[in-house]
């Protein structure tokens, strides 16, 4: 039998705005300033969220989750990635592996991205090798630069199991 695989791709931006709780992969980061939304506003596990969707042809993180819905107000988002992969196994796909990017000027995260990995595998029920997260600056230009907003990317590989 031919082996189905897909691959996705997801892209997510907030705001940051000073004293707001920064969230990202799951992981809360010490940071003078956070991330603005409409649920916790963890830009990594949107990204890769939308990517999972995307991967398995489900559309995006909006269509499952619309923003206007009361009851995704202030959601953390690792609630949100755990329904979105119980929905794509229902649909008969298996996570081949994720990898993603971070880009902020500030605070350094790097100290932070181990337990990222270990909190996005644990939620998705995956090894760890199969996760990997990046982090980046853009020098200082932009809105990443300027400390406006983050932004983060995802690629994944999805395995069909039937
Ligand atoms: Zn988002």
């Amino acid at each position: 039998m031919q082996t189905r695989i897909r691959i996705g791709q997801g892209i997510d931006v907030h705001q940051l705005r000073k004293g707001l709780p920064l969230f990202i992969g799951g992981v809360k980061i010490d940071s003078p300033f956070g991330a603005k939304g409409h649920s916790d506003a963890d830009v990594l596990l949107h990204a890769i969220i939308d990517a999972l969707f995307g991967a398995a042809g489900m559309r995006d993180i909006g269509f499952h989750f619309p923003d206007t819905d009361p009851q995704y107000k202030g959601i953390r988002s690792t609630l949100l990635l755990k329904e979105c992969v119980q929905t794509i196994r229902r649909e008969h796909w298996e996570i081949g592996n994720i990898d993603a990017t971070v880009i902020l000027q500030s605070p350094k995260i790097s100290r932070y991205i181990p337990a990222m990995e270990q909190k996005i595998a644990s939620i998705l029920n995956v090894h760890e090798s199969q996760i990997n997260i990046k982090a980046t600056t853009t020098e200082k230009m932009g809105f990443a630069g300027r400390g406006e907003g983050i932004q983060a990317e995802a690629i994944v590989l999805l395995i069909g199991n039937e």
